[in-house]
């Protein structure tokens, strides 16, 4: 009848008849004219049919008027009737209704009944309230019922309502639990105690309720059912109720015990009994029935509780995860109970454990940090390693708070070994480290490369011996970089096939690295196997031999040296000991032929005897190892040696003590030669060849001496007849010798002008050849060069007759003295102006100036004119030269006057320059040291 059982028809068919049977049997045992018994049962089964049925008014309704026409029926068939009998059926059918109201209604929710169920003190009081407000209900109904129709009953209304009310409640309390209790919550009991339990309700029930008992004693057996209610289950005491309610009723019934004591002796009247009767049946109800629901919950919780615990207790203990309750006590976490895996992980007895704190025995900066994360309640768990502190492990933790809000911190950590894992892990990165650092303290290059070639590791030599960085070598085939031997299929083939026999394969080779120099290589290549034997890479070892190989042409050099140089042993005695390759090709003599003759009979005799003064071997060789330096050298020299064909050989020869004390007389000796014959040869010819300059240039020098000499001589001996003729014609033209004719004049004047051009000219080679030859007589005096330009300027205002020219000079206030010949230095001034004045055209512009910069007194001279090609300035100054310009425009000129300025200047510890342009004028620079004063 829990939950949303119904009643099926059978159970209800049974009810009705229940009801009908309770109703006649109660009518009939009844003691007196009561309108109801000492108990009414039939109230409780008419209470169990309408809750029992679908709750609604739909069942409900039908369900009142069948509970109201079995009890009329049963009062019926007991032989009541009348308004006592209808007031009964009515009353009742309500009370089962209202109670089935209350029971099953949900105010909060009127679509869903409530479920009809009996385990808690909760459902008790529903159960107390439904048959209270049920019992008032009815008792109302049926006090109003019988006042209504039976005016002269005996009872007063109060008393009906009272009776009926009680009887009602008693009823519905006492036989309801008995269907809605359940038994599955075993009692705390055994059987035993439970017979004897019994026993003594009976026993309290036989006291309290004997004949003639007239002590209130009613309470008495409510304490045993108290006892029962806390030992066993509800069903039991239900029973138990039942049973002292059918006792109470019997016997008061009989007259027995305080209540029909009572009634008996009409202390009370019959319906106060009846109703004191029920009383006390409710009160043991309302006493009985929460008690044991309490207890039995208790019980059924505790059992509960431990059943959880001991679950949880199992799987702490005999988890093979190491489990560790912690409980926080300020700052640190401190374990409160421990299992025996984590008590193996952490290496200590469980005692040590217990009751300490857990970074104690783990450590770690994570699990410091997890713990402080812990404690302030960050995060929901936390997973870190530690280290173990009592041995050498590592665990995992997991950290989690198991406590829930406002208990005491507790946390639990479960600890798992990671030692395996680390160390395995830590090997594996030992061994990675030691294959590395191999790799890169290895000073030669070590390429390692998949099956396919592909490089997939270098080493740091590599990129030291051929500049390329890693990152240019790994991921690339190695026949593909040019550290590649220079055969690819070769290399290709030691990776097809494998080295079978187990030794590497070695070969050597030229390689290009990154600087586009070359290396020499020997490469060692293996593969290295997995574990089942396969190839998994291959390892190719470079060995940087150029230097070695190098060496190894060093030792050919000196071989092949020893085959050009003469090597000659020589003993004490001047006897030859060792004669090699060299000596015998230069000299075409066999070593055995030579070894144990005189050393000396290799030189040319002739020779020998010139430089030693002896023709005897013996004594010449002597003569040689006197002239041997304190250091036991002779010092390098040429001297001829003759071959087997009679041949003469210019050697560069050395003697030197080799063993100083071997033998007697000065030791071993050794000889080193080097045919010098063709050197010497050469260089004799380069001598001859610049003997023969040297005699050139000698002549050479005499003819131009010889040349100026001449040149002089015949200036010289021009000039004075020129002289004579110039002379001459300038009589004719002043017309000492008679006016000449007019058409004369110009032939006369012609003749003079040539005349004064063949003398300037003289002069001009008479000074230079005068210059030349050092002939000229210097005056060493003091000129002022301002004073000087002056001068010369207005000495050539002649030239400037007839042109268009701006000529300025300028010149310091103070003076600009130098030390020399004041007649020289007018040359100089007198040959540039006049020049700039020749070449330049008219409109131009000369402009000659002198200064000093405190060390030296420069003469500037100036000019727009023609200028001086680029190309033909170095040659300015040679004699005869003028410019292609001058000759082109047949500007008149010997080509002597920059040459007699440079002559002169250079005399005076000067320089002359000259800065020009072809058609951009001319600037010569003279500067000349000035005066010590
Ligand atoms: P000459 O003036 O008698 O020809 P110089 O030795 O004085 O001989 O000059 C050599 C040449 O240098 C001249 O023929 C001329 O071509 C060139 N020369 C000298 N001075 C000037 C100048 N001021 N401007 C242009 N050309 C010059």
């Amino acid at each position: 009848m829990t939950g949303g059982k119904v009643l099926g028809l059978r159970a209800a068919t049974l009810l009705v008849v229940l009801i009908v049977a309770a109703t006649a049997l109660a009518v009939r045992l009844a003691p007196g004219e009561d309108p109801v018994t000492v108990f009414w049962p039939t109230a409780g089964f008419s209470v169990m049919l309408l809750a029992g049925l679908r709750p609604g008014l739909r069942s409900w309704v039908p369900a009142t008027v069948v509970v109201a026409a079995a009890v009329a029926l049963g009062q019926e068939l007991a032989g009541r009737g009348g308004s006592v009998a209808s007031a009964v059926a009515v009353s009742q059918a309500v009370d089962a209704l209202v109670a089935a109201l209350v029971l099953r209604a949900d105010p909060r929710d009127l679509r869903t009944p409530r479920d009809l169920r009996l385990t808690t003190v909760e459902d008790f009081l529903r159960l107390l309230l439904a048959s209270t407000v049920a019992a008032v209900v009815a008792g109302g109904v049926a006090s109003a019922w019988i006042s209504a129709l039976a005016a002269d009953a005996p009872w007063s209304g109060l008393e009906v309502f009272r009776a009926v009310a009680t009887a009602y409640a008693a009823a519905t309390l006492v036989l309801v639990p008995l269907v809605l209790a359940r038994r599955f919550h075993r009692s705390a009991g055994s059987s035993e105690e439970l017979a004897l339990q019994v026993v003594a309700l009976l026993g309290a029930l036989a006291y309290v309720f004997a004949p003639g008992q007239d002590l209130p004693v009613a309470f008495a057996p409510l304490a045993v059912l108290v006892w029962g209610a806390l030992r066993f289950d509800t069903l039991t005491i239900a029973g138990e109720v039942a049973v002292v309610a059918v006792v109470a009723a019997a016997t008061t019934r009989e007259g027995w015990g305080p209540i029909g004591n009572a009634r008996a002796e009409g202390t009370i009247s019959e319906l106060t009994a009846t109703t004191l009767t029920q009383v006390l049946l409710v009160s043991t109800v309302v006493v009985a029935l929460p008690l044991v629901l309490t207890a039995q919950q208790r019980r059924y919780l505790l059992r509960r509780l431990s059943s959880d615990e001991q679950r949880f207790r199992r799987s702490f203990a005999q988890s093979a995860v190491g489990q560790v309750l912690l409980r926080r006590e300020g700052e640190a976490l401190v374990i409160s109970d421990i299992n025996a895996a984590a008590v193996d992980l952490l290496g200590l007895a469980r005692e040590q454990l217990v009751a300490t704190r857990i970074d104690q025995h783990l450590r770690g900066r994570a699990l410091t940090a997890a713990i402080a994360g812990a404690v302030a309640g960050r995060g929901g768990g936390h997973r870190i390693q530690a280290d173990v502190a009592a041995r050498t492990a590592r665990v995992d933790v997991a950290l989690s708070k198991v406590s829930g809000p406002g208990e005491p911190d507790l946390f639990s950590a479960q600890l798992l070994d990671a030692t395996a894992e680390y160390d395995a892990r830590r090997r594996l990165e030992q061994a990675e480290k030691l294959t590395s650092t191999t790799l890169d303290t290895t000073a030669c290059i070590v390429l390692v490369t998949d099956l396919d070639g592909r490089i997939v590791r270098v080493n740091a030599a590599t990129t030291e011996i051929t500049g390329y960085a890693a990152s240019e070598l790994v991921g690339r085939p190695v026949w593909k970089t040019t550290l590649a031997p220079s055969d690819a299929a070769d290399l290709e083939a030691l990776f097809l096939w494998p080295n079978r026999s187990g030794t590497p394969v070695v070969r050597e080779n030229d390689v290009v690295v990154r600087d586009g120099s070359r290396r020499r290589i020997v490469w060692t290549s293996n593969m290295v196997r997995d574990e089942l034997g396969l190839p998994a890479y291959a390892v190719m070892t470079g060995i940087d031999v150029t230097t070695e190989r190098a060496a190894a042409g060093l030792v050919t050099h000196l071989m092949q040296a020893s085959i050009t140089t003469a090597l000659v042993g020589v003993d004490a005695a001047g006897l030859i000991t060792v004669f090699n390759s060299g000596a015998q090709r230069l000299l075409d003599f066999e070593a055995s032929e030579q070894i144990g003759r005189p050393f000396t009979g290799l030189f040319d005799p002739v020779q020998l005897l010139e430089r030693t003064g002896t023709d005897d071997l013996d004594v010449a060789f002597r003569k040689l190892t006197t002239e041997l330096r304190e250091d036991g050298e002779l010092p390098h020299r040429d001297w001829t040696w003759i071959d087997r064909a009679g041949r003469q050989h210019a050697v560069s020869m050395s003697l030197s003590v080799a063993d100083p004390l071997g033998g007697t007389g000065g030791g071993t000796l050794l000889c080193v030669a080097r045919d010098v014959t063709e050197q010497r040869r050469s260089q004799e010819l380069l001598v001859a060849a610049l003997e023969k300059e040297r005699t050139a240039v000698e002549r050479l020098r005499v003819l131009d001496d010889a040349k100026s000499d001449f040149v002089s001589t015949v200036s010289h001996e021009l000039r004075t007849p020129v002289t004579s003729i110039l002379g001459y014609t300038e009589m004719l033209l002043d017309g000492s010798m008679g006016e000449p004719d007019p058409d004369q004049r110009p032939l006369l004047e012609t003749i003079r002008r040539n005349g004064e051009r063949l003398i300037d000219l003289c002069n001009d080679l008479l000074t230079l050849s005068g210059l030349d030859s050092g002939s000229v007589q210097w005056k060493a005096e003091e000129v002022d060069l301002g004073r000087l330009l002056r001068d010369v300027a207005g000495t050539i205002a002649p030239l400037l007759k007839g042109r268009d020219l701006h000529f300025d000079v300028e010149t310091p206030a103070a003076p600009v003295v130098v030390a020399g010949d004041g007649a020289q230095l007018e040359r100089v001034l007198d040959n540039l102006l006049s020049n700039a004045v020749k070449f330049t055209e008219d409109g131009g512009l000369v402009r000659a100036e002198v200064s000093s910069d405190g060390e030296s007194a420069i003469i500037k001279v100036r000019d727009t004119g023609i200028g001086i090609p680029l190309e033909e300035q170095d040659r300015l100054f040679q004699r005869f030269y003028r410019s292609s310009t001058a000759q082109r425009q047949a500007i008149q000129g010997t080509g002597l006057g920059l040459s007699i300025v440079q002559s002169i200047v250079a005399s005076h510890g000067g320089t002359v320059r000259v800065r020009s342009a072809h058609q951009e004028g001319s600037s010569f620079t003279v500067t000349i040291p000035l005066a010590r004063s």
